[in-house]
């Protein structure tokens, strides 16, 4: 069959000390993963079951670039995340076996129009517009899970060279094995779909001409440059 137009090629995630990239297939998000970070968000942190959305892999942007201050808000947050790589299918997998589907972890940022966001919460409304916009899914060159476990390592967040999330991986309400368990009952998930599991407390407003790192102990920190609105 012809096409008409050109199929674009996935955005894809370079490999530490690899030449193969990773292609990226879809984009799962957690909502709400810190204790702290549910409280600051208004809500109570509870422990029944994590919740999920999506963003579409066109929203992936690499660790380094500059990007326009995102259209249609007026107030864009910053959400620092480990990033699971998935490399293995898996569907309805325990959670002992759960790491067995992991290809690797990188650092990443869920970008956030926060105002759509809540406005759309307090409507009932999906969250979509607020999550799922170009540029909202940062993602740092990926480390093979044979050279990182996530455990008590810190996680944070600097702007302009000040701290704003500083945490501990062990600080998740659910853990990578149980996020991967829970969201295997709803997805048969396949290598290249990708993990944003959840940002610390801290969370808070870019504004053009800032710059964003964030890091996790063991992992190739990511990095964003916030640039004019267009
Ligand atoms: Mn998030």
């Amino acid at each position: 069959m012809t096409l008409l137009f050109d199929l674009p090629a996935n955005p894809c995630v370079p490999v530490l000390g690899e030449a193969a990239a990773f292609p990226v297939r879809r984009v799962f998000c957690v909502g709400r993963n810190y204790a702290a970070h549910a409280r600051e968000m208004g809500f109570a942190p509870d422990r029944d079951a994590p919740f999920f959305f999506t963003k579409s892999a066109w929203t992936i942007c690499p660790s380094g670039a500059t990007i326009p201050y995102p259209p249609g808000t007026e107030n864009c947050h910053y959400e620092m995340e480990l990033v699971v790589a998935i490399g293995a299918p898996a569907f309805r997998i325990a959670e002992a076996e759960a790491p067995s589907a992991v290809l690797g972890y990188a650092c990443g940022f869920d970008m956030t129009r926060r105002d759509l966001q809540n406005a759309a919460r307090d409507q009932g409304r999906p969250w979509d517009c607020g999550k799922d916009f170009e540029n909202a899914a940062v993602i740092a060159p990926i480390t093979r899970a044979a050279h990182f476990d996530p455990r008590e390592q810190a996680i944070r967040l600097t702007r302009n060279g000040t701290v704003k999330q500083d945490a501990r991986l062990s600080d998740m309400i659910f853990s990578v094995p149980e996020l991967i368990a829970c969201l295997s009952a709803f997805y048969h998930l396949q290598p290249g779909d990708l993990l944003y599991t959840g940002t610390p407390a801290g969370v808070g407003p870019i504004a053009p001409g800032d710059r964003l790192a964030g890091t996790i102990d063991g992992l190739t920190p990511v990095e964003l440059a916030i640039g004019a609105a267009e």
